[in-house]
């Protein structure tokens, strides 16, 4: 039987063996406490969650009774939700405007706290996606510089269905051009490629747990 726990191990070592500061984010949306309380009794302290409503009604709770747990934020934000994203999450992985940024901004002020931010990158130029144009990524960077983001990085979810290596190695030399070390890529599907493009997050849900439904 498919056990979590051992695919999270697995996961682990493979990713150690190519790059150990890779750090895992394991994606918990759709998935309750019940599936996730195992690993987090491994000691694994990074997870992510897509929708805000959702994040604060499984973890406000458990992030209290385990303090090591780093919350990421991995979805598109609202900025009406970015009140209570500040408040739960530790990474917010998909700023792509000015608007969202200065709201974030505005309410780490207020609650004295400071996340940790990748700026989103529509990497494949999709219609649909949500992430920032990579020509106008330059004024994103200087307007959170200016309104003082702690940007550690880019972030992207590449075209589904293709190869993505040549959108990791776009995105790595990106990274690279802005001095930023952390880089946010990869999923179920291609972690490996992607921290050997130097990938410093990946985000993983399906393979530990299963398929959504
Ligand atoms: C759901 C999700 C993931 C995880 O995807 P899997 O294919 O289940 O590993 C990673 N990143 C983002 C932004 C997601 O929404």
């Amino acid at each position: 039987m498919h056990d979590p726990k051992n695919t999270l191990i697995l996961i682990k070592k493979e990713i150690q063996e190519i790059n150990p500061n890779s750090q895992l984010i394991v994606v918990t949306k759709t998935f309750g406490m019940s599936k996730i309380l195992p690993i987090i009794e491994t000691g694994h302290n990074h997870f992510g969650e897509n929708k805000v409503q959702e994040a604060v009604e499984k973890w406000s709770t458990i992030k209290k009774t385990y303090p090591k747990i780093k919350l990421h934020m991995i979805g598109k934000l609202q900025t009406n939700k970015v009140k209570f994203a500040v408040q739960l999450f530790d990474y917010i992985h998909s700023v792509d405007n000015e608007k969202l940024a200065k709201k974030i901004a505005d309410e780490q002020l207020k609650v004295n706290k400071k996340l940790k931010i990748f700026l989103q990158v529509n990497i494949g130029d999709e219609n649909q996606k949500s992430g920032i144009n990579k020509n106008n990524l330059d004024q994103l960077v200087s307007y959170c510089k200016e309104i003082e983001l702690d940007v550690v990085g880019l972030m992207c979810i590449p075209p589904a269905d293709i190869n993505p290596e040549n959108y990791f190695e776009e995105m790595k030399k990106l990274n690279n051009d802005f001095g930023f070390t952390e880089l946010s890529m990869g999923m179920s599907s291609d972690f490996l490629l992607a921290i050997q493009h130097h990938s410093t997050y990946v985000r993983i849900g399906s393979s530990i747990f299963g398929e959504r439904t």
